[in-house]
């Protein structure tokens, strides 16, 4: 066993570097500042049908803002990031009207909750490597990617990794944003890093690109009417007012983190499992339109893209089709008006008057 505390924090270190991470940094497993404006997101209704948000411990408090609530016996919060920005351009660089634009964090090979995942299991199992767990001093740890009562980017800022940007994303001064987040709460007290100091600065160029208005104010976002909560969380219609913004987008949206500065020079990761499928970058809306169950099943299995259900690929690229000004896709509309599921109809309807202006 080790005797000091930093070594052990440097074997962390280095194991997150050789699992493939880009960035780690730990935080304390304390309730910062930011916390205390979640139960109010909430309660304003900005997580739109994200139940999950809103999960609630016995108490009938929320989860997500206080961690040493859920987690008493935490102590700190190992943050880990990977780089998954891959050599392609990004979607405000392109503009042909009869493709639509699948967020560049879902196309790769590998549900990168897996790929995550997997690499966090090494870091983890460094540490209780170095920390034997006994009797009188049992180790607990605790490994997320997405899923566990916690907001990530909170404690990557106090880990250190990146500040959180006006656009709401973790932001590193080297990376950029195209990062993947994962979490190991542990029992174990390291010393925490300094938190990321915010280098926004004066610039608001997120907030001025998003199409829908979606961050009302800095570094405060409404989901219910953000692209990606509407493409990927939103079952059934997606209200009227809100489809123009939506170009072409058919799974998630990256506009705000395209136009960010930080983004500019982002290097791009040399992991093969970020690499996109076949078809996913700047993909054809006839393809994603007229896709069968079948072939739904095959070209996502393990992709992050099931989420928003055939029904709902669907939907979105009859919504692109409409909003592309491309009076070609009318034909493939048409025929979709009478489709057997009755969104994707309904949007197909919505499209084509569009299209022809009435
Ligand atoms: S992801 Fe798109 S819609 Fe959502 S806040 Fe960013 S720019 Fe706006
Ligand atoms: S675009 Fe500007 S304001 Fe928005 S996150 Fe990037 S640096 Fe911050």
């Amino acid at each position: 066993m080790l005797s000091g505390i930093s070594q052990v924090k440097a074997i962390v270190r280095r194991a997150a570097e050789e699992a493939g991470f880009d960035l780690s940094g730990v935080a304390p497993a304390t309730d910062a500042p930011e916390l205390n404006h979640f139960p109010e997101w909430i309660a304003a209704g900005h997580a739109g049908e994200m139940k999950y948000m809103e999960a609630k411990d016995e108490r009938g408090d929320l989860k997500r803002a206080s961690l040493s609530r859920v987690a008493p016996w935490a102590r700190s919060v190992v943050v880990c990031a990977v780089n998954y920005n891959t050599d392609h351009p990004y979607s405000t660089q392109v503009n042909d009207p009869s493709r639509g634009w699948i967020s560049r964090y879902a196309w790769s090979r590998e549900d990168y909750h897996d790929a995550v995942f997997r690499r966090l299991r090494q870091v983890e199992a460094a540490l209780h490597e170095s920390v034997p767990s006994d009797a009188q001093a049992p180790l607990t740890t605790r490994s997320y990617v997405d899923t566990g009562p916690i907001v990530e980017r909170v404690f990557a800022k106090y880990a250190g990794v990146g500040w959180i940007g006006k656009n709401t994303c973790i932001i590193n001064q080297k990376k950029g944003s195209w990062l993947f987040l994962g979490v190991i709460l542990t029992s174990l007290e390291l010393e925490p890093d300094l938190p990321a100091p915010d280098r926004c600065g004066t610039c608001t160029r997120c907030i001025e690109a998003c199409p829908t208005d979606a961050i009302l104010a800095p570094y405060h976002l409404d989901s219910n009417k953000c692209i990606s909560y509407l493409t990927i969380e939103k079952r059934g219609s997606i209200p009227e007012d809100l489809r123009t913004g939506m170009g072409r987008h058919i799974f998630g949206c990256d506009i705000c983190q395209d136009v960010c500065p930080w983004n500019r020079k982002a290097p791009a990761t040399t992991l093969p499992e970020f690499e996109p499928r076949p078809g996913l970058v700047n993909p054809a809306l006839t393809w994603l339109a007229e896709m069968s169950a079948e072939e739904f099943r095959e070209a996502f299995r393990g992709s992050p893209l099931r989420r928003t259900k055939r029904t709902g690929l669907r939907r979105d690229a009859a919504i692109a089709m409409g909003n592309s000004g491309h009076r070609d896709f009318i034909p493939l509309l048409d025929k979709l008006t009478a489709d057997e599921d009755e969104t994707v109809a309904e949007s197909a309807r919505w499209a084509k008057a569009r299209l022809l202006g009435t």
